[in-house]
C-alpha cells in the first residue's frame, strides 16, 4: 500500500471512530468496533491516541454481556472550540461553541449601517475578541452571511445590505487569524443550525428551512445533506415574483419579489404607509419598529392584523410551491417574522393545504424552528466542524 492511502486510510478510520463516538453519548470500544466493522485492535489504538489527544474520556462501565463489564467512553466536549458569526441582523452576532454545540460565550457587535470596508471592520472588532476568550483551543471560524455566496472559495458574490461585492471573507480572516474560515449564506446556516440541533429533525431525511426576516432566504436539506445547487445559490426563494403586476420594486431591482411582501423590511414599510393614511392604529409619536407592530398585532388591531397575516399568507403560498416541486415534508420556520406566533402560523398552514395537492399536503409539517436567533451561528459552526479534517474523513 502507498504511503499516501496508507495515511488516507488511518485519518479516515479515525474520523468514523471520532464521529461515532460523538453521535452516542456512550459507547465501548467493542460497539465502536461492531459498528464501523473495524478491528477491536484498530479501534483500541485509535481510541488510545483520541484519549491522548484530550478528544475523548472514559467515563464508567457498561453492562456487561458475559465477561468484564466493558469501559465506555464519551467525547469530551469542551476539547476543542469552534466560532460561529451571523452577519445578517441588524448587529453583528459571535459566539463560542463547544463540540456540542453549546454556548460558551456570546457577543454582539452593532453595525450601525456600516457597509464596505467598514463592516469588515465591525467582523475583526468581535472576532479579535472572540479568538481571547479562554474557550481554547479554536477549530475554526464559521459565519453565515447575507447575499450569494461561493462556499467553496469563501467569496461573497454580492450582499447588497453590507455593500460587498466579490469579497474574498474567508482568505482575508484566514490570514488574520490563522484558523480555518468556512462562509455561507445565513439561510444555509439557519438550516444547518436547525437540522444539526433542533429536537426530532436528524431522523428527517429532508427538510425546508425558510429564515424570514429583513431578507428572506430558504435552506434545503436533502438526503441528510445542505443542497446546494449548481452555482452554491440554492434557497434564494426572496426573490421569486410573486406579485407579477403591480407589485412593489425590490432591493435586487426586480418588482413583486416574495420578499417585498413577507419580509419584516416590507412590514415596516407598509406599516409606516398605514400610518400615514390612518392616524391612531400605531401610538402618535412613538416610531414604528418591529416591536411596534407586533404589539399592536397582538392588541387585535383589525388593519394591522390583516397587514401581518398577509405576510402569512403569501409565505404559505410559496410553501405551496415548494412542496409542489420537492414532495419534502417537513417545513420549519425562523426568523423574526415568526414571532407573530400561532395565529400567523395557523394561516400559513391553512394557505399551504388549500394551495397543495392534497397527496402531497397531507403528510407535510408547517413549523417554527427551536433555535430562535442562534440557528446561523449554530449552523455556520456546524458546518466548519463537518468540514474540518477532524470529522471530514468519515463521510
Ligand atoms: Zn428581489
Amino acid at each position: 500500500m502507498e504511503k499516501a492511502t496508507r495515511q488516507h486510510t488511518k485519518e479516515h478510520n479515525r474520523a468514523l471512530v471520532l464521529r461515532t463516538i460523538v453521535t452516542n453519548n456512550s459507547i465501548s470500544r467493542a460497539e465502536i468496533a461492531r459498528i464501523t466493522r473495524l478491528t477491536r485492535t484498530t479501534v483500541s489504538d485509535i481510541v488510545s491516541d483520541l484519549m491522548a489527544e484530550g478528544l475523548v474520556n472514559e467515563v464508567g462501565l457498561g453492562t456487561s454481556l458475559g465477561g468484564k463489564n466493558p469501559i465506555l467512553l464519551s467525547l469530551v466536549e469542551d476539547a476543542r472550540f469552534l466560532i460561529g458569526l451571523d452577519l445578517a441582523q441588524r448587529e453583528f452576532l459571535g459566539a463560542v461553541f463547544n463540540l456540542r454545540g453549546k454556548i460558551r460565550f456570546m457577543t454582539r457587535q452593532p453595525v450601525n449601517n456600516r457597509s464596505g470596508k467598514e463592516a469588515l471592520d465591525a467582523i475583526y472588532e468581535i472576532l479579535d475578541c472572540l479568538v481571547k476568550t479562554s474557550y481554547q483551543p479554536i477549530m475554526g471560524i464559521g459565519i453565515g452571511t447575507p447575499g450569494l455566496v461561493n462556499t467553496s472559495e469563501g467569496v461573497v458574490v454580492t450582499a447588497v445590505n453590507l455593500d460587498w461585492q466579490n469579497l474574498p471573507l474567508a482568505n482575508l480572516l484566514e490570514e488574520r487569524y490563522h484558523l480555518p474560515v468556512y462562509v455561507l449564506n445565513d439561510s444555509q446556516a439557519a438550516a444547518m443550525g436547525e437540522y444539526n440541533y433542533g429536537e426530532g429533525h436528524q431522523s428527517e431525511d429532508n427538510m425546508i428551512v425558510i429564515n424570514a426576516r429583513q431578507g428572506i432566504g430558504a435552506g434545503l436539506i436533502i438526503g441528510h445533506q445542505l443542497f446546494q445547487g449548481d452555482g452554491g445559490f440554492s434557497g434564494e426563494i426572496g426573490h421569486i415574483v410573486v406579485v407579477p403586476q403591480g407589485g412593489q420594486r425590490c432591493r435586487c431591482g426586480k418588482f413583486g419579489c416574495l420578499e417585498t411582501v413577507a419580509s419584516t423590511r416590507a412590514l415596516l414599510q407598509q406599516a409606516t404607509e398605514l400610518a400615514v393614511h390612518n392616524k391612531g392604529v400605531f401610538p402618535e409619536g412613538e416610531e414604528i419598529d418591529f416591536a411596534a407592530i407586533l404589539r399592536v398585532f397582538e392588541q387585535g388591531e383589525p388593519r394591522v392584523q390583516k397587514m401581518v397575516l398577509d405576510t402569512a399568507r403569501h409565505m404559505g403560498f410559496a410553501i405551496s410551491s415548494l412542496i409542489g416541486t420537492l414532495n419534502i415534508h417537513k417545513i420549519v420556520l425562523t426568523g423574526d417574522i415568526t414571532r407573530f406566533g400561532k395565529p400567523w402560523l395557523d394561516v400559513v398552514q391553512d394557505t399551504v393545504s388549500q394551495n397543495t395537492l392534497s397527496m402531497l399536503a397531507g403528510n407535510t409539517r408547517v413549523e417554527f424552528g427551536q433555535m430562535g436567533e442562534n440557528s446561523v451561528i449554530l449552523g455556520a459552526s456546524a458546518m466548519l466542524a463537518d468540514n474540518s479534517p477532524l470529522f471530514f474523513d468519515a463521510r
